[in-house]
C-alpha cells in the first residue's frame, strides 16, 4: 500500500552480435516512499542497469516499473524524459557536470525544463550551492574545483528542483575516505530533510550504514535483502 516504486519480473538482456548478456534476471522489488536503499554488489552484478531502468534511461526487455502511478516501461521517449525532469535527480561517479558552465549555471540548468524564470532559477541555484558549502565557488567551472567540490555541485544539481527520487550511481567512487563521508552525510541529510526516496548504487560496504535497506545483487539477481536497523549510527573515519 505504501509502495512507491514497484519492480515486477524485471529482465534486461543486452545483445552484442551473437552473444546475449543477461544483465538483470527477473527482479522483483518494492520500495516505500522516503526510504533510503542501497544496491550492493560486485562489478558487473547489474547495479547500474537496474538504476538506469528505474530512472527510465533504458527500457527493460521484460517486466514492469511503476513509480507512483506512472508505468515507466510503457512511456514513450518524450513522456519518460518529462517524467525524469520533474521527478528524478541523478548523481554520478564522474559528476557529469558541463565543463563550459559555472557551478551556478550547472545547477540552474535543470530548472529550465520546469519553466522557472531565470532570476528565480539563479536564486534557487545559489541557495542550493550555499547549502552544500559552495557559496564561495558559484562562478567556478568544474575544472577549477576539486573532486569533492564537483560532487557537491552535482548534489546541488540533483536536489535543486526538489525531486521525489534521488538516484546515485557510485557517488563516492572517485573520492577519498574523508570526502566520502562528507558527501554521504550531505546527500542523506538533504534527502531526509526533504523526505525524498534515495537509491544508491555501490560496491562499498561502508556506505550501507546510511541506508534503511541493502539489496544484494549477484549475476543480475537479488541474492538477499537486508534491513539495516543501525542506520545513522555510523562513525566517521
Ligand atoms: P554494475 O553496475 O553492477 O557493475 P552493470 O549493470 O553495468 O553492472 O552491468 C551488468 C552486466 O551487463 C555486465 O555484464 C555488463 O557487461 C553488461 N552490460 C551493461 N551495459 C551494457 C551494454 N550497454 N551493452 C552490453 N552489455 C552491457
Ligand atoms: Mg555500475
Amino acid at each position: 500500500m505504501n509502495d512507491f516504486i514497484i519492480l515486477r519480473d524485471l529482465t534486461k538482456i543486452y545483445r552484442m552480435g551473437e552473444e546475449k548478456i543477461l544483465a538483470l534476471n527477473n527482479i522483483n522489488l518494492t520500495i516505500a516512499k522516503g526510504k533510503f536503499l542501497c544496491l550492493l554488489g560486485t562489478s558487473g552484478s547489474g547495479k547500474s542497469t537496474l538504476l538506469n531502468l528505474m530512472a527510465g534511461l533504458e527500457k527493460p526487455t521484460k517486466g514492469e516499473i511503476i513509480i507512483g502511478k506512472h508505468h515507466i516501461d510503457k512511456m514513450n521517449e518524450r513522456e519518460v524524459t518529462k517524467f525524469r525532469q520533474l521527478n528524478v535527480g541523478f548523481i554520478f561517479q564522474s559528476y557529469n557536470l558541463i565543463p563550459t558552465l559555472t557551478a551556478m549555471e550547472n545547477v540552474s540548468l535543470g530548472l529550465t525544463f520546469k519553466g522557472i524564470p531565470r532570476a528565480k532559477r539563479n536564486k534557487m541555484a545559489k541557495k542550493m550551492l550555499e547549502n552544500v558549502g559552495l557559496g564561495h565557488r558559484l562562478h567556478h567551472k568544474p575544472s577549477e574545483l576539486s573532486g569533492g567540490q564537483q560532487q557537491r555541485v552535482s548534489i546541488a544539481r540533483a536536489f535543486v528542483g526538489n525531486p521525489k527520487i534521488i538516484f546515485a550511481d557510485e557517488p563516492t567512487g572517485n573520492l577519498d575516505t574523508r570526502t566520502t563521508y562528507e558527501v554521504m552525510d550531505l546527500m542523506t541529510g538533504m534527502a531526509k530533510e526533504f523526505k525524498q526516496t534515495l537509491i544508491i548504487v555501490t560496491h562499498d560496504m561502508e556506505l550501507t550504514q546510511y541506508v534503511d535497506r541493502i539489496v544484494h545483487l549477484r549475476d543480475g539477481k537479488i541474492e538477499r535483502i537486508e534491513e539495516n536497523l543501525m542506520k545513522g549510527e555510523h562513525m566517521q573515519a
